[in-house]
């Protein structure tokens, strides 16, 4: 069964999300606040995905957020924000969410939403094609575990930043456009914008690069894109 965890103190919204996650085929378990969820998570050790509310009266969403990531939870996270919230949107995807979604939403907006995190988070789990690793020192991409090393040491992903990386990595030295990463990692029905790609490489970037301010590794293709250097 397909378990999401829906994070939303207030209560229509909450029921709101619910009902139409149960209708596209989702489980559901439900938290009002951010210290309720994190205990669900750990009470549900099979919830692949959760729906964080920003505004909430204990702990917000982003720290939500950042305690399942400093946890090395390979749960994927769509951030529910308000219009208002336009500079937490950025913090809440660089605090290591997947996603987000602005409310007011509409049902198939989230459901499509949704559904293509989990395809990005069980999709790719083959093998590709050229092995089951990817060797481009210093990195190394285990595509099994879905793990990047640096010279021999872990560099903690998202979910997504690896499928980022792993776009990079069977792509070396070949300038990708924005376009295409949106395409190829958020999928064709994405409702979001191009901008999305830029956080989440300003994120890899930070964990990457020996000098993230004058990155080498992933360089910027003006008005284009984004080009892996390694390999
Ligand atoms: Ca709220």
């Amino acid at each position: 069964m397909r378990k999401v965890l829906v994070l939303e103190d207030e209560d229509s919204i909450r029921s709101f999300v619910v009902l139409n996650l149960n209708r596209a085929g989702y489980e559901t378990v439900e938290a009002s606040s951010g210290e309720e969820a994190l205990e669900k998570l750990k009470q549900n050790p099979d919830i692949r995905l959760a729906l964080l509310d920003v505004m909430l009266p204990g702990i917000d969403g982003f720290e939500v957020c950042r305690q399942i990531r400093a946890s090395d939870s390979k749960v994927g996270i769509i951030m529910l924000t308000a219009r208002t919230q336009e500079m937490d949107k950025v913090t809440g995807l660089m605090t290591g969410a997947d996603d987000y979604v602005t409310k007011p939403f509409s049902p198939a907006e989230l459901t499509a939403r949704v559904d293509a995190l989990y395809r990005r988070l069980g999709g790719e789990s083959a093998p590709a094609s050229n092995g089951d690793e990817i060797s481009q020192p210093p990195f190394l991409l285990n595509c099994h575990n879905r793990v990047l090393f640096k010279n021999g040491k872990r560099i903690k992903l998202t979910q997504v930043e690896y499928s980022v990386m792993h776009l990079f990595m069977t792509n070396p030295r070949q300038p990708i456009s924005r376009e295409e990463i949106l395409d190829r990692i958020w999928g064709r029905e994405y409702y979001g914008e191009v901008k999305i790609v830029d956080v989440n490489v300003r994120r890899l970037r930070l964990k990457v690069e020996d000098d993230p301010t004058n990155p080498s590794y992933i360089t910027t293709v003006w008005g284009f894109g984004y080009k892996w250097n390694v390999g």
